[in-house]
């Protein structure tokens, strides 16, 4: 299989978050800049835009146009039948997705895939149990119809492959880390990645927990925060139908929550932090390049998209083209004090269109 892709992607979706002010910003007096246009009242939910004022500069807001703007009241639930229902729907068809939160640090992107306990879960534990929930109508509908659920979670630290559900204790006797590798039937893969076989959603809520407290530990071993990774929770849907061959489908959806997209510091910045930042740059540049080559194939042209620019992109290859579904969540903080930054994820976001 070549880096070329020919076929038209269904769709990449962008669909930006706003988060309310802190109450740490409330109490530095700090103002929101962020004002959303064509809100739906109620579910939060609409076409929009997103107007942001120059702190410095009042007279000229900039205004970007997003598939979805979800504004600071919008429920959890409401970010997950907006981008979750689908993610879930296309899987179960046999179709590859990723959904990305692509952020600042603190601007919001774990609170979306994570989020909090009960009504508060984010679209990762509710894509889980929507997942069982029409397996199990699917199943009812038709007995020979049988499935089969696979979870892997991994991190990209600094371009290495870091698996979180079978961790190792010392991370820098690990060498390059795992690898990723191509086979001419299977495709795509993480050598050696643990992939553990699921029967209900609990069992998957629970193995993202445990990988999300491995991926906390490593890095606090690592002298590092899990802002600078990339975590990948993967699920794997294998559907057979003895009576209907037609039925036999395989699909993933990959769940990504990005490194903070914040420019590394310059300054005090050396040796592996220097590095870690470049690599991060560098991967969120990849994955921006080729989500922007994927549209302008979308839009009839026909272009290179660069998959091998970064282990991210060269991860995600088969669920980022041809009839994947791609869902880019950009998550907003409305405090002044972050203009820059959220300037940069607007222009990020709206480069993916
Ligand atoms: P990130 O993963 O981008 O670093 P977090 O998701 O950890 O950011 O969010 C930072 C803080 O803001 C957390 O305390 C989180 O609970 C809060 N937060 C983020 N988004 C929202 C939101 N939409 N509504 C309420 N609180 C939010």
């Amino acid at each position: 299989m070549g880096d070329e892709e020919e076929k038209k992607p269904d769709c990449v979706k962008v669909a930006v978050r706003l988060r309310p002010l802190s109450s740490k910003e409330l109490g530095n007096n700090e103002s929101s800049i962020i004002e959303l246009t064509e809100q739906t009242s109620g579910t939060g939910t609409a076409t929009g835009s997103v107007v942001i004022n120059d702190p410095d500069n009042k007279e000229k807001p900039s205004t970007f146009a997003f598939d979805i703007v979800f504004g600071t009241g919008t429920m959890q639930e409401t970010v997950f039948q907006a981008v979750g229902q689908a993610a879930v729907n296309s899987t179960l068809t046999g179709y590859n997705g990723t959904i990305f939160a692509y952020g600042q640090t603190g601007s919001g992107k774990s609170w979306c895939m994570m989020g909090g306990g009960g009504d508060l879960k984010g679209i990762i534990p509710r894509v889980n149990e929507q997942l069982f929930v029409r397996i199990d109508e699917l199943q009812q509908a038709v007995s020979s119809r049988k499935f089969l659920v696979m979870c892997s979670f991994f991190e990209i630290y600094n371009e290495i492959i870091f698996d979180l559900l079978n961790p190792v204790q010392d991370r820098s006797k690990l060498g390059a880390g795992l690898q990723v590798k191509e086979h001419p039937v299977l495709g795509i893969y993480v050598k050696d990645l643990q992939e553990i076989v699921v029967s209900d959603a609990d069992k998957l809520v629970q193995l993202m927990n445990s990988g999300t407290k491995n991926r906390a530990v490593s890095s606090t071993m690592m002298n590092s925060v899990s802002s600078r990774s990339h975590s990948i929770f993967t699920i794997k849907v294998h559907q057979k139908d003895d009576e209907d061959k037609s039925k036999n489908v395989f699909a993933k959806l990959n769940l990504v929550d990005l490194a903070g997209s914040e420019r590394q510091k310059g300054t005090g910045a050396s040796g592996q932090t220097l590095k870690e930042g470049a690599n991060i740059n560098k991967s969120l540049s990849a994955l921006g390049n080729v989500i922007n080559a994927l549209v302008e194939i979308a839009n009839g042209k026909k272009v290179f998209v660069p998959f091998r620019n970064s282990k991210l992109t060269r991860v995600l290859q088969e669920s980022l083209g041809g009839n994947s579904l791609c869902t880019m969540l950009a998550t907003l903080s409305p405090a002044a004090c972050n203009y820059e930054e959220t300037m940069s994820t607007l222009r990020y976001a709206n480069r993916a269109k």
